[in-house]
């Protein structure tokens, strides 16, 4: 999967004091293959779309935004784009 550079990370960081732990909490909470297909290409659903949500979305596709809670699940499988 791809990586943020330290650079990136840190002016997330700085706009977003905390970021850079929460995105290391979701990408390990990411990495888990799909219930429904067994793909490893996963993602954590993060509800809401706020000026950090959008920021750790662009830091890697293994964070997916939802508006709402709509689906049930913690995590978003791109291979299938169920929920899980
Ligand atoms: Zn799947």
């Amino acid at each position: 999967m791809e990586s943020p550079t330290d650079e990136v990370l840190t002016e997330s960081e700085n706009r977003y004091p905390g970021l850079r732990q929460q995105f290391a909490d979701l990408k390990a909470m990411a990495e888990i293959a799909c219930v429904h297909c067994d793909s490893p290409d996963t993602a954590v659903l993060v509800v809401g779309i706020t000026g950090r949500t959008m920021s750790l979305a662009d830091l890697s596709t293994r964070v997916k935004l939802v508006a709402n809670r709509e689906e049930p699940g913690e995590r978003w499988c791109r291979t299938c784009t169920r929920a899980f």
